[in-house]
């Protein structure tokens, strides 16, 4: 491939500005690394709205190729563990941010940063799982490896119908949780009953100034929406309970107070799936393997083309878009 097409994010310095548009680019534009990847598919996750949409500052470097995960087929390698015709995925690692993206129909990675498609998944389902959806698989090893159980009562997944919810919902229903799923959308609950959701929450019930401490409801839980929905549950967590907290969907800040850790032993548990070691990587999309409903994933998957990416973006943030979007990119 001489030439190929990338979505390209540029900044002009002097205003700041920045502006989004295909480009024709070639082997000579990407930036080192000892692996060359054609991409199949990609997939739209949050980040990837901030990037393009300049919401928050995502983008380390300009000009920039957005995506932070693709999953293609090597095309060329100085590395000893991959050859062509091998069968890849890559997830976080600062690509969109710090290194050129998945938007693009090449990528040039460092082989560490690489996984070998795991086995049980094609190349576009691994898509549709994604980063929401191996970091929503990474909070809920997080919650297990706390001793939170299916059998210690009710858990929470907030941001339900989202990339990262909807993946929790399905792992949890399918492990024997009793799952609630806390929502902006409780007018459609159809959806996450599909998924394996038990209760519907509307998420105006977390959304008010948060007490020191409520009536203790939620053995543990997984929150993708950060700000005064987290604080409102770690308000109401059971005793010795855990939640693992891995999104910003609702805002940065943490309104909360230290009485439920110190007068009920909760745990709050950070998740982090960018830099997460390969071990973690590789145990988190074993258990995905095992735990993931290939219907439900069906159920909650659409895939777009290249050219619905921008349009993605400004839906992902602005809270539009259900379940998990790939992007058709070969
Ligand atoms: P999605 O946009 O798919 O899901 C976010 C969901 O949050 C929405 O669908 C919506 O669900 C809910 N939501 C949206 N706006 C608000 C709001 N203002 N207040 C409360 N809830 C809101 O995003 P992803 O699932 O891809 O990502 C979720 C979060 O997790 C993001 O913040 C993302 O950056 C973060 N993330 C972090 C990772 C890490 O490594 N720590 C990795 C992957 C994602 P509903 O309509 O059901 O309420």
């Amino acid at each position: 491939m001489d030439t190929f097409k990338a979505l390209l994010i540029t900044r002009d310095e002097a205003t700041k500005a920045q502006a989004v548009g295909e480009a024709t680019l070639s082997a000579a534009d990407l930036m080192p690394g000892d692996v060359d990847i054609r991409v199949a598919y990609s997939t739209i996750n949050y980040k990837d709205g901030l990037a393009i949409t300049g919401r928050l500052p995502v983008v380390r470097r300009f000009p920039m190729i957005p995506g932070v995960d693709l999953a293609g087929t090597v095309v060329a390698s100085a590395s000893p563990d991959y050859r062509p015709g091998d069968e890849v995925i890559l997830n976080g690692w600062g690509l969109g941010e710090t290194h050129l993206g998945a938007f693009s129909q090449m990528a040039r990675v460092k082989a560490d940063w690489l996984v070998p498609l795991p086995e049980g998944f094609t190349l576009q389902e691994a898509m549709a799982v994604g980063t929401a959806g191996y970091t929503a698989m990474m909070a809920v090893m997080a919650i297990e490896a706390h001793g939170v159980g299916f059998d210690q009562g009710q858990v929470v997944v907030t941001g339900a119908n989202g990339g990262v919810g909807s993946i929790a919902v399905a792992l949890l229903s399918r492990l024997g949780y009793q799952v609630a799923a806390v929502t902006g959308r409780s007018q459609h609950p159809d959806y996450l009953i599909g998924l394996g959701a038990g209760e519907i929450i509307d998420r105006a019930e977390f959304t008010g100034a948060p007490k020191l401490l409520g009536k203790e409801r939620f053995a543990g839980g997984v929150d993708a929406v950060g700000g005064t929905v987290l604080a409102n549950l770690l308000a109401v967590t059971k005793m010795h309970g855990a939640i693992a907290a891995c999104g910003n969907a609702g805002g940065m800040e943490l309104p909360t107070s230290v009485a439920p850790f110190i007068l009920r032993g909760v745990s709050l548990l950070g998740i982090d799936s960018v830099y997460a070691p390969k071990a973690r990587r590789l145990a988190a999309w074993a258990r995905l393997a095992r735990d993931l409903d290939r219907d439900k994933l069906a159920a909650m998957t659409t895939v777009i083309p290249f050219s619905g990416i921008v349009p993605a973006a400004h839906d992902i943030v602005a809270g539009k878009v259900r379940g998990r979007l790939v992007v058709e990119i070969g």
